[in-house]
């Protein structure tokens, strides 16, 4: 099979690149599982927080949230809604978070029990809101992402891990499960993984390293509301947020795992519960699903994205830690601009902040 961008991974990366990069070139996505999305990109959250991440995060995540407000509207059905977040702390931590997100307003203690009446009122001051931020339907955005892709003539590959790779004369020549594949681009978009295909392709690897994350929806005594907004501590250290009658819940874990099926710890679930007990006048009666996903990124906590300078063909779309949905639209764009050599002026700047060669990488 012949193919001039060949995408390792069919995760919401590799998906959203495909529908970026296919009505301009022969694109073929490998994805090692029988299903696509099946690690980290069916595990998240599912927000889009423009006040979450350092600076390159915040600019990618404004635009994504232009870009699938503009999918949503064109679906016959929405998938995009908003989420406020509201972030609860001391007036000095409250400052401290205004001072660096423009977007965030200060909220004084009795309209942060307006906007959440089940927190408990003595374990916060005041609050910080996002009144920008979405929740968007994840599993809907990656089959609009891979469905386009296909319409505009992609060939995305289930069942085919990539294995072995050797350089050509014009590219390389990948062996996915029982596909051979050449190609004069490969992107490696593999996730958790990343690393290890680097290393495949004699790519210096970038210390992408995933750290495991897990989620549980809990019912609860008292009832949710569903629109209410999603509920966190300055200092990040869980969050909640309702997910239809039930609420959505995560101890924030961030702890450095092995690329694989992540597992949840049943021990940090019920530590979990106990902490939203102690916060919310919900009272948790038990676990409706929970599951657990892989963060991976870099040192620097950026995405890595760009060609690679020691291998020609060899360009990276890795490293989105716990930003990979609400940045797809964008990140996928931005990739696919670079791919095609037609990077506008205005957006050097952003690249060169997510490069494969920046320093300290
Ligand atoms: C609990 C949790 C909550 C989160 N919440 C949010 C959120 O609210 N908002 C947000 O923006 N982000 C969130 N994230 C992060 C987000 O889910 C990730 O950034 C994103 O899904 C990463 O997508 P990906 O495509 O890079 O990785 P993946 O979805 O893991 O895809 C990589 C794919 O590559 C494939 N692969 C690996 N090696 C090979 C190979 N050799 N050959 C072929 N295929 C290969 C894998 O099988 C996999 O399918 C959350 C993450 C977690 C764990």
């Amino acid at each position: 099979m012949d193919a001039q961008v060949l995408v390792i991974g069919g995760g919401i990366a590799g998906l959203s690149l495909a529908w970026a990069l296919a009505p301009h070139t022969r694109v073929v996505v490998a994805e090692a599982e029988e299903t696509l999305a099946h690690h980290t990109s069916s595990r998240s959250a599912r927000q889009m927080q423009p006040s979450y991440g350092p600076a390159a995060i915040q600019e990618l995540t404004h635009r994504s949230i232009a870009m699938v407000r503009d999918i949503s509207g064109a679906l016959a059905a929405p998938i995009l809604a908003p989420r406020p977040l509201l972030t609860l702390g001391t007036a000095a931590e409250v400052a401290r978070l205004l001072a660096t997100h423009s977007q965030l307003q200060r909220v004084d203690h009795a309209e942060t029990l307006r906007l959440s009446p089940d927190v408990r009122p003595d374990i916060f001051q005041e609050a910080a809101l996002d009144g920008t931020a979405m929740e968007v339907d994840v599993p809907s955005l990656i089959e609009f992402y891979r469905s386009r892709a296909v319409a505009a003539g992609a060939v995305v590959l289930t069942g085919a891990p990539v294995a072995s790779a050797t350089a050509t004369d014009g590219g390389f020549e990948v062996v996915a499960g029982e596909h051979v594949i050449t190609a004069a681009t490969v992107v490696n978009a593999a996730g958790a993984w990343a690393d290890a295909v680097a290393a495949m392709f004699g790519v210096r690897p970038r210390g992408l390293v995933p750290h495991r994350r897990s989620v549980a929806i809990v019912s609860t005594r008292e009832p949710v509301n569903p629109s209410g907004p999603m509920v966190e501590p300055a200092d990040e250290s869980y969050y909640y947020r309702p997910d239809g009658e039930h609420l959505l819940i995560s101890p924030c874990e961030s702890v450095p795992a092995e690329a694989g099926d992540a597992q949840v710890v049943q021990a940090d679930i019920a530590q979990l519960i106990h902490r939203i007990d102690a916060v919310t006048t919900l009272g948790i009666s038990g676990v409706v699903r929970s599951w657990t996903g892989l963060r991976t990124h870099p040192a620097d906590g950026l995405p890595v994205v760009g060609f690679d300078a020691g291998v020609p063909g060899f360009f990276w779309l890795a490293g989105q830690g716990g930003y990979g949905i609400q940045t797809s639209a964008a990140l996928a764009t931005l990739a696919a601009r670079l791919i095609t050599g037609q990077l506008p002026g205005e957006d050097a700047e952003l690249a060169a902040a997510l490069s494969p060669q920046r320093p300290g990488l």
